[in-house]
């Protein structure tokens, strides 16, 4: 795509972020579908945000993506938020209409998107985890039916999740069962409920690491998630698939919370067997 004067800008604006596979997949799919846009990573100081967020509406950029740490802080900024990031307390995405920016959240969405045949609706749920990717997918979780969620996290720092987790849980209308993930009675019995349980600790990411015990005995029929995705199995997931259970990994989610904020962008359709398939591709590298 020639860069000319009428070349749209968007970003992905955090600290770090120059390992960003953002860029690549927006970047793609504006070639793929022919919007003059450039997608770019800035990594900006804390005092910065402000100024990088009015840069959005200054040069009419088509919007902008929000990674760690300013997922919550940009809420300030914002002219509007809809009710994923409302309900979450967090934006992974701006979009400037007409010079309103909006804030979204698909981190949620584009997990529940990535999950193979599965439907959230009255289902019982556990996340092991209670950090930002944790409280967007509960948060979506209770924005799609889900019947129950129980959260686990380490004891060390319960009652602090537990205020932030009580929150979340009169946002979203829905209580929220919070337990240690140190008690393994309540783990088993959580997850004996559940019809899907996710890995949002980032345990794992060493390739070596479990969140829960290593001889834990998953139940039947239950689908298993990790968030992690290099490694693309993680002991979590090794071990729920040497038990013949059926597992996914955070690839997919990577890829359609970045779909989402692309449509919401451009107001197009990510084209997404290419995109997916170059991805896989670039990822390998
Ligand atoms: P985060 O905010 O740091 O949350 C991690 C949470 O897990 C924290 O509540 C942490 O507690 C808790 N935790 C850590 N070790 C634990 C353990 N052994 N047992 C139970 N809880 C434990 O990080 P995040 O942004 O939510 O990200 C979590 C993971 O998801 C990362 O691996 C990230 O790369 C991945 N992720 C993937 C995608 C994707 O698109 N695939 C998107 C977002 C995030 P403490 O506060 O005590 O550490």
């Amino acid at each position: 795509m020639k860069i000319d004067g009428h070349t749209r800008l968007a970003a992905v604006i955090a600290k770090p972020i120059k390992h960003s596979i953002s860029p690549f997949i927006h970047n793609l799919a504006y070639d793929l579908t022919e919007i003059n846009a450039v997608y770019v990573a800035w990594e900006i100081d804390r005092e910065d945000l402000q100024q990088s967020i009015e840069n959005i509406r200054r040069y009419d950029m088509l919007g902008a993506n929000i990674s760690m740490p300013y997922k919550q802080e940009v809420l300030q900024y914002l002219d509007g938020i809809d009710q994923s990031a409302q309900l979450i307390d967090s934006v992974n995405t701006i979009v400037n209409q007409n010079g309103s920016l909006i804030g979204y959240n698909t981190d949620g969405y584009g997990f529940f998107r990535s999950l193979p045949d599965f439907d959230v609706k009255d289902k019982t749920i556990t996340v092991l985890g209670a950090g930002g990717a944790a409280s967007a997918i509960i948060g979506q979780a209770a924005i799609e039916g889900a019947a129950k969620i129980h959260a686990f996290d380490r004891s060390l720092i319960l009652e602090q999740t537990k205020v932030k987790i009580d929150q979340l849980a009169s946002r979203v209308g829905q209580d929220i069962f919070l337990h240690s993930v140190e008690d393994e009675e309540a783990l088993k019995t959580s997850i004996a409920q559940s019809a899907l349980v996710v890995n949002a600790t980032g345990v794992g990411m060493d390739g070596k690491s479990l969140p829960i015990p290593s001889q834990f005995v998953f139940p039947e029929h239950i689908l298993v998630a990790d968030l992690t995705y290099n490694p693309a199995e993680t002991p979590f997931l090794r071990l729920a698939r040497e038990q013949g259970l059926q597992t996914t990994n955070g690839f997919g989610m990577l890829f359609h919370q970045a779909k989402k904020a692309f449509e919401l962008m451009t107001g197009k359709t990510m084209p997404s067997e290419e995109v997916w398939a170059s991805l896989l591709e670039e990822i390998k590298k």
